[in-house]
């Protein structure tokens, strides 16, 4: 999902801006290689039409000449004089044969190729101006570049006369009718006469102001054309910047909180991880749930816990350093990125900021549960930083998920690390999970019983059925490990039918046997209770086996009279109808149920082990003791003392009128064969049972 969500990103990244700056420099180089071909185009334009205008004209005189020499009539230098230009003819040794007007060609040029004539041109330059000047003549700047480079002599000397002639504003001040142009001259040379001869003219070549004007208003236009098309360009990236840095807000900010979410975690993090730097600084990930968050939002509206969530990101986010993240990424969800120098300082900080979440609201106190995953500080042999570049922030954060949740179902807060023990569970979770239905259908469940004596007469007086997972991949399982995960994924409510059904069909076979059969009570479930027909099921499936109800008996942990009292209350009601004892387990195992025992009509009282275990200080634990036994005397209902193991204990209990024991100092949970003898037996044989091998 993230993967396919960072592709869309990068595409929304290439096909904004990104596209937009490529092709702003592109037509920036196209456009300087047009500006200057085009400016060499315009420029030789004008250049050879300037001089293809007077290479005519020159053209012309040579015919004229060429004619008159062939028909020897000398009246054409008088017609050639008259054009009024300057010329030589030269011989091909180069003695002049006639001239007219002043000779100041150099006789030094070479020949120039014109895009349009096929051959080339020979030009000559003139000896005393080689270089761009006004018509008056009073302005000289160096020209010989266009041909020849730039002539540093002539430079200076066009600068000298400037100096004398002509001052600055006038030659800015082009515009003026007087000063009509720039120009220069040249001498272009035609052989004639079978190049016997070669006919010099001079070309005055010469700029007017109007085609100044020409190549400065196109120049003009074609830059006003590309600024236009350069600032549409501009305004072009600039919306593309804020349209995309808008497109990365709504895709990186949260809808509730206005801050971060996690794609921003993700994607942000993700850069953190890779470039850490500093040795002795980690990162930490976190998975911080806000636990009563539904709660809140039932009491006091959704609007108010969004509030909350706001709230409780703000604090968070002003308690982060510069480069930690925090992202409110599901609903009550909240991932961190944090910076730690070691575990303890990172513990203490992470129970600040809980510690400032539980009173955000004053009238409330919140719980929440954080998780946290520590990545690995590797170093190599140099003590540098191994930079991670597989690292997978979803992974990581997995992780701090799972250690997350292993904090169970506390509304307090807690701080847990992920650690190997933590992925050892989640492996046994999975396991469990996953075998759960086979070891059923493969009856691997086995129904082990603990008797329940009466400790004045060590009669046998009733059994708990207690499961155990006889697993050929793990061994015999204590239901201590997997009862809790089936609680969880509802498995329980099929382990409680099998219980019922193999304990009914147990007692019958006993009662067949001819055993005088005592109660045997079996476990169900907080989950299973809920089912409004639980009653009903359990009488069917106890007379499909033909076995008399008094012969079983319900067991329901304290904890579960916390959940629906009054369905609760129509579930006793009717099992005891049909002849079922129901016991209260577990009593005094952590919830006050005093009130459940007001309301609730039940049989049996059955004290938790833990009023057994360790030395209360001045007997005040016994004196809990015989005080809940008179309290279910008065309310009618037979005690059991569970967890007994010592002697003393016995006595004791045996003393204050309890019921019934069921605890190691008469017997262990065992299968049924070796329940069976004890069964026949009908009374207790006392052996002190070591204890400490009895935990499984
Ligand atoms: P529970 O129903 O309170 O069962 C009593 C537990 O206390 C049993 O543990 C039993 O072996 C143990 N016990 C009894 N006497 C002593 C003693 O003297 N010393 C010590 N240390 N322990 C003693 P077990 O069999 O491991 O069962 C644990 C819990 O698992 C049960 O507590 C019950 O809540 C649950 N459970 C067991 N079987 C089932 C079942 O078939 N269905 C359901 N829903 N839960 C079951
Ligand atoms: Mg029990
Ligand atoms: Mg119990």
């Amino acid at each position: 999902m993230a993967s396919t969500n960072i592709k869309k990103l990068k595409k929304v990244k290439r096909s904004g801006w990104i596209g937009s700056v490529i092709a702003f420099f592109v037509f920036t180089i196209l456009f300087a290689i047009g500006l200057v071909l085009g400016a060499l185009a315009l420029g030789t334009y004008v250049l050879e039409s300037k001089i293809s205008t007077e290479y005519e004209a020159i053209e012309y005189m040579a015919g004229i000449y060429e004619k008159g020499l062939k028909s020897g009539d000398d009246r054409v230098f008088d017609f050639l004089d008259e054009e009024g230009r300057a010329y030589i003819i030269r011989d091909k040794d180069g003695n002049v044969i006639h001239q007219n007007g002043e000779n100041t060609c150099s006789f030094e040029g070479e020949k120039v190729k014109m895009s349009r004539y096929k051959y080339k041109i020979m030009v000559y330059r003139d000896s005393e101006k080689d270089y761009i000047y006004p018509e008056n003549g009073e302005l000289n700047l160096d020209f010989g570049e266009i041909y020849d480079g730039i002539n540093e002599e002539n430079y200076a000397a066009a600068d000298d006369e400037a100096d004398e002639d002509i001052d600055d504003e006038d030659f800015f001040n082009i515009e003026e009718k007087d000063v009509k142009m720039l120009g220069m001259p040249l001498w272009i040379s035609l052989d004639i006469n079978n190049s016997q001869q070669e006919f010099i003219a001079k070309a005055d070549y010469r700029l007017n102001i109007h085609d100044l004007y020409l190549i400065l208003g196109i120049v003009i236009a074609f830059l006003v054309v590309v600024a236009v098309i350069f600032i549409m360009m501009f305004v072009k990236i600039i919306r593309g910047i804020i349209r995309q840095k808008r497109i990365m807000d709504l895709f990186y900010t949260d809808d509730v909180t206005q801050g971060n979410n996690w794609m921003y975690f993700i994607i942000k993090g993700e850069q953190q991880l890779k470039k850490r730097r500093n040795k002795d600084v980690g990162f930490a990930i976190v998975n911080l749930s806000f636990v009563n968050y539904r709660n809140y939002c039932v009491c006091h509206s959704v609007k108010r816990g969004e509030e909350m969530l706001r709230r409780v990101y703000d604090t968070i986010s002003s308690k982060l350093d510069k480069n930690e993240i925090c992202s409110h990424v599901t609903v009550e969800e909240f991932a961190l990125l944090l910076r730690y120098e070691d575990e303890e300082s990172l513990r203490v900080r992470l129970h600040g900021i809980v510690n400032g979440l539980e009173n955000i609201d004053m009238n409330h106190k919140f719980g929440f549960h954080v998780g946290v995953e520590l990545i690995d500080k590797s170093v190599d042999e140099k003590g540098l930083v191994v930079k991670r570049k597989d690292i997978d922030i979803e992974k990581e954060y997995n992780y701090a998920c799972a250690a997350c949740v292993s904090i169970g179902e506390t509304d307090e807060s807690e701080v847990v690390f992920f650690d190997d023990k933590l992925v050892e569970e989640q492996r046994w979770i999975d396991k469990v999970q996953e075998r759960q239905s086979q070891a059923l259908a493969n009856e691997e469940f086995l129904v082990y019983y603990q008797p329940k004596y009466d400790p004045k007469t060590n009669e046998l007086r009733g059994a708990e059925a207690l499961i155990r997972w006889n697993s050929p991949e793990f061994g015999l399982v204590s239901p201590g490990r997997f009862i809790p995960i089936f609680e969880k994924n509802g498995f329980i409510t099929e382990i409680d039918h099998y219980m019922i059904q193999h304990v009914a069909h147990d007692q019958k076979q006993w009662l067949d046997k001819g055993i005088k059969c005592v109660p045997i009570s079996v476990n169900v479930s907080r989950a299973h209770f809920i089912e409004s027909d639980l009653a009903e099921q359990i009488r069917d499936m106890v007379d499909a086996e033909g076995t008399p109800h008094e012969l079983v008996e319900i067991e329901l942990t304290e904890s579960a009279f916390f959940d629906d009292k009054n369905a609760m209350i129509k579930t006793i009601d009717k099992l005891k109808g049909y002849g079922f004892a129901v016991s209260m387990d577990d009593f005094g195992s952590g919830y006050s149920s005093l009130n459940s025992l007001k309301d609730m009509p039940l049989d049996v009282l059955k004290l938790d082990a833990d009023f057994f275990r360790g030395d209360a200080k001045d007997g005040r634990g016994e004196i809990v003791v015989s005080e809940a036994i008179k309290l279910a005397k008065h309310l009618n209902m037979r005690t059991v003392a569970e967890g007994v193991e010592i002697r003393k204990q016995v006595d004791f209990l045996a003393s204050q009128g309890c019921d019934m024991i069921q605890g190691f100092y008469f017997a262990k949970p065992m299968p049924r064969d070796e329940f069976e003898k004890k069964y026949e037996a009908g009374k207790a044989e006392i052996d002190d049972v070591n204890v400490d091998s009895e935990k499984q």
